[in-house]
């Protein structure tokens, strides 16, 4: 199909007008747009991205030189925006936030001294942080049951511990879990090459608690499972849509994008539980008009009751449809089942809508009119979306919304699960996910033989354990060996206290990381085993990441000072799979990175291209701009697909709240502050309405303690803009207040979200 032909198809909108951006528009300051006339927004509650910078200086004193190449040089291995450098691909200028900073010094830092870890139960009572920042791991240590601590041992006896262990059992006995800190394309991909051939698909990773939910429907629906479209699009689009995304805190750079997309002209409506004041207004710090007067970010929120986004978004839909704001032509060439989604929503009624989202429909109306009066649009949506039991669900009501309207596979349009950690987009797509083989293929008997033939060994056809089935099974005595690379299974899952007990009933652990974490010092049931892991940015060869826009990018190895035996991952997986399988060590043979990445192209068709990655600033983005584009959907009947989404029931009972978790200064789980500088609170912060802070005689910072069934947490009122009879609490912090059992139906991800009661507490102060 040419340009012409689709363009003719279109239908009766003028999709084919440019928008038109005035020229130098960009460069022109624009004070209607500005946060505050207060220069440098004096007294206004905001990040001191300066501060951090001369942070990031100090912390790294010793070694400023390497720190600066791996910023100057290195692909960043915080969030999944993606880097070259302190370049990108979507705006001119330094691209670089206190995230990136915050991490630099895991990978400049020197080696712990050995004899701290000789006594673990000294160690048990310090924070994350003050683990982290005891250095990286030198060398092999083990911990035997009864003995105070670890001690070293070299990389054979290492090896040869685990390899006999997953040996003495069966593979169903045995599981792998990568999470995404950092870690390469080819990591993952060696990894789960090397665990398939140790005879299982337990292997999964962090996109697991993540995105699986979007994976899952944004699949179903189009046909692809990523981001449709790219950063670039947020400039040219009319209207973005962000559904419990908070990209101030987790995507730094993206206030950037979204200033210039203001200046464009883009408007932008937030739905969710809290007005996120990093969302509402931003001082972009490498920009001169936004850093001297900030920026207004939303032009509209919408607060919706946490867990409740279906109810609104059908709401909308509901609007656009009884207006028939539809793109008619569209939906019927390219569409099926709009009607079955037009007649569940005829059964659903407004009082319904109303009372399960908490909206008035002349709220649901709002948004509906922004995006009817959009030409192009964006949906962004986060964890806010997808860690509740029916994250599934909520994903294709958003797609839902996007198919009315054609917003997708064209320029300034798309649909874009924005991803938090480097590493997850990769490491999915690589394989290490217990639930698809590499390139998203499912897991069955068909897949698995052709697998067979590429690797040259029987590849196993069930699906693997998810990473909390991983948990079950270890609590239920029923695995002998957990390999963990990164990551930490006691901050991430719910219900701390059941993973520490699961972790300890496993006779063999591994741990394979650069830094200590928690879960390490959980007693052995036999044997825990710490392996020292190589960053990025030491690794020989170089190696790639993917981003949330689906660029594959390449960093290269970067010279500097070294942890003598820290080992990249895709060696340490690769020769373990040859001790336990002897007889595959040709089939597993990978010499080197380059070897890893011309491997991935013959093994997922549409990395063609990763072989060629080869220096720095080499990067494609596979799919290229636009998944979907010219409206050619990749589904067996070639078109996109509407879902009937039915409303999600839950009972609250009186006096309680619906509590949902949040991220304060951290990154994912590694708290970095005490106070998150975005929104003021502190880490043990619970978020309530002025409201209902009122009705319970509670005053701002007074104790509180919330707790339901599971578990019960102790902090402070906070109180804010948030929808009355919700409350948020920091994660980890509040995990114990959540129940393991909750899961998405499809993906498996946790329900991050729970129902509890709140109490005020007399100030013992
Ligand atoms: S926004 Fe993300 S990719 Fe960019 S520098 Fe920050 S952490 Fe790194």
């Amino acid at each position: 199909m040419n340009a012409h032909t689709v363009l003719a198809n279109l239908g009766a909108r003028n999709y084919s007008a440019p928008r038109v951006i005035e020229m130098g528009a960009k460069d022109r300051w624009t004070p209607t747009l500005w946060a505050s006339k207060k220069p440098f927004g004096i007294g206004e509650q905001r990040p001191n991205n300066y501060l951090e910078i001369g942070r990031a200086l100090w912390e790294n004193r010793g070694r400023l030189p390497y720190a600066w190449r791996i910023l100057s040089k290195g692909v960043c291995d915080g969030c999944a925006l993606g880097t070259s450098g302190l370049r990108d691909w979507t705006i001119d200028g330094t691209h670089l936030c206190n995230i990136r900073l915050r991490l630099l010094r895991l990978n400049t830092m020197p080696a712990l001294e050995p004899s701290q870890l000789a006594n673990v139960e000294a160690l048990s009572q310090r924070s994350g942080a003050e683990l982290r920042r005891l250095g990286r791991l030198p060398f092999p240590m083990i911990r035997r049951t009864g003995e105070p601590g670890f001690r070293r041992i070299t990389w054979d006896e290492a090896l040869d511990t685990i390899a006999d262990q997953i040996r003495a059992t069966q593979p169903t006995r045995t599981a792998y879990y990568l999470t995404s800190r950092g870690i390469c394309n080819e990591g993952y991909y060696a990894a789960q090459k090397a665990v398939r051939a140790m005879g299982t698909n337990s292997i999964d990773n962090a996109a697991r608690v993540c995105h699986s939910p979007s994976t899952v429907a944004l699949k179903s629906a189009l046909g692809v499972a990523a981001t449709t479209c790219s950063y670039s699009d947020w400039m040219h689009a009319d209207l973005i849509v962000f559904i419990g995304s908070n990209v101030a805190n987790n995507q730094p750079v993206a206030m950037k994008y979204l200033y210039y997309a203001k200046k464009a002209g883009t408007r932008i409506a937030v739905v969710n539980p809290y007005r996120e004041p990093g969302m509402e207004r931003y001082w972009v710090p490498s920009n001169v008009e936004s850093a001297l007067f900030g920026t207004r970010i939303a032009d509209r929120f919408f607060l919706v009751k946490i867990g409740s986004d279906i109810g609104f978004l059908n709401g909308v839909l509901k609007h656009l449809v009884e207006r028939d704001q539809v793109d008619r032509d569209f939906i019927e060439r390219h569409t099926t089942g709009y009607d079955e989604v037009t007649a569940e929503l005829r059964t659903q009624t407004w009082d319904d809508l109303e009372e399960v989202s908490g909206c008035a429909r002349d709220e649901m109306d709002a948004l509906s009119k922004m995006i009817a009066e959009s030409r192009k649009a964006i949906f962004v949506w986060s964890m806010g979306i997808t860690q509740h039991d029916c994250g599934e669900d909520n994903v294709r009501a958003i797609v839902n919304l996007a198919l009315t309207q054609g917003f997708v596979g064209r320029e300034g349009c798309g649909l874009m699960p924005i991803r938090g950690h480097s590493g997850v987009q990769g490491g999915a797509e690589m394989g290490a996910y217990s639930t698809a083989f590499p390139g998203g293929l499912p897991i069955n008997a068909q897949n698995a033989r052709q697998l067979s033939q590429l690797w040259g060994f029987e590849v196993p056809a069930t699906r693997g354990l998810t990473g909390p089935e991983m948990v079950d099974a270890a609590h239920a005595g029923k695995l002998d060996a957990l390999f963990s690379v990164g990551g930490n299974f006691l901050d991430v899952l719910p219900e701390p206290e059941h993973v520490r007990e699961a972790l300890s009933r496993v006779p063999l652990r591994v741990h394979l990381d650069i830094v200590l974490s928690s879960q390490m010092l959980v007693d052995p049931k036999e044997a825990v085993l710490l392996l020292p892991a190589a960053t990025r940015y030491e690794t020989e060869g170089g190696v790639t990441e993917t981003s949330t826009e689906r660029r594959v990018i390449f960093s290269p190895e970067i010279p500097g000072p070294r942890i003598a035996e820290a080992r990249p991952e895709w060696q340490v997986f690769t020769e373990l799979a040859k001790r336990v399988r002897p007889e595959l060590a040709k089939e597993l043979e990978l010499d080197g990175t380059a070897a890893i990445r011309a491997e991935i192209a013959r093994a997922i068709p549409y990395y063609e291209g990763i072989q060629r990655l080869e220096k720095a600033g080499d990067q494609f983005q596979y799919g290229g701009p636009h998944l979907c584009s010219g409206w050619k959907f990749p589904t067996e009947d070639g078109k996109a697909h509407f879902s009937a989404v039915r409303l999600p029931r839950r009972h609250i009972p009186n006096h309680s709240f619906v509590m949902t978790t949040r991220r304060g200064k951290q990154f994912n789980s590694m708290v970095q502050e005490e106070t998150d500088a975005l929104t003021g609170a502190s880490r043990e912060a619970i978020f309530i309405s002025a409201s209902d802070a009122e009705r319970l005689g509670i005053r701002a910072g007074q104790p509180v303690l919330v707790r339901n069934s599971r578990g019960q947490m102790r902090g402070r009122a906070f109180i804010c803009e948030i929808k009355p009879g919700n409350l948020e609490a920091h994660w980890p912090e509040s995990a114990a207040l959540l129940d393991r059992g909750r899961r998405s139906p499809t993906a498996g991800i946790p329900d991050y979200n729970a129902v509890v009661q709140l109490e005020k507490v007399e100030d013992s102060h």
